[in-house]
């Protein structure tokens, strides 16, 4: 590999969603085609990484596709799962708190990570609040408190002191507390 290269795969890595649709530019000459010339799929199945050659200039370069993930919002339209959006949802709830924005933005790669993990290329917006509210709780617990007495509607002080209760009760969340059933049955 060449230090250009080495580059290229590095910018590739730091940016694991870029999404790429239509045809892929080379990004030396713009040229429209290219040939694949290695694939793999990342570890955790939700990328593949595509070592191209431009067939213009023969230079290589790395792609990263991921599936397009969208949100199902309450009004029924969809958008693009957004992790700035995710963040700026959890920093309203983090306001006073000792968050800084890099964990705000390991949150919502993680939340990410959490939702892509499912399988599913669409999801509805409770289901991302759902995703955050084990992240945000080993994050903060006051802003877990906050993000969730919002997100689930809580309406009285007992809401509040039920999942006090409940975080007193359980204070290491599992890690992953809503893993799909994995389908596998003996037969
Ligand atoms: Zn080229």
């Amino acid at each position: 590999m060449t230090q250009i290269h080495k580059m290229l795969w590095r910018v590739a890595a730091k940016h694991p969603t870029s999404c790429y649709s239509g045809p892929v530019h080379c990004p030396f000459c713009r040229h429209e085609e290219s040939r694949v010339i290695d694939s793999r799929t990342a570890e955790d199945g939700t990328s593949t990484r595509r070592r191209r050659q431009c067939q213009e200039c023969g230079k290589r370069f790395t792609t990263v596709e991921t599936a397009a993930l969208s949100v199902i919002k309450r009004s029924g339209a969809t958008e693009p799962f957004s992790r700035d959006k995710v963040a700026a949802g959890v920093r309203r709830a983090c306001q006073g708190r000792p968050v800084s924005d890099d964990q705000l933005a390991l949150l919502a790669h993680q939340v990410e990570e959490r939702i892509r993990a499912t399988g599913a290329a669409e999801v509805d917006s409770q289901e991302v609040g759902l995703a955050i509210l084990g992240p945000l709780r080993e994050l903060d617990e006051v802003a877990y408190l906050r993000f969730a007495s919002v997100y689930r509607s809580f309406g009285s002080l007992e809401d509040f002191e039920a999942e006090i209760a409940a975080l007193r009760a359980f204070p290491h969340p599992p890690s992953n507390p809503k893993t799909p059933d994995s389908g596998v049955q003996e037969s």
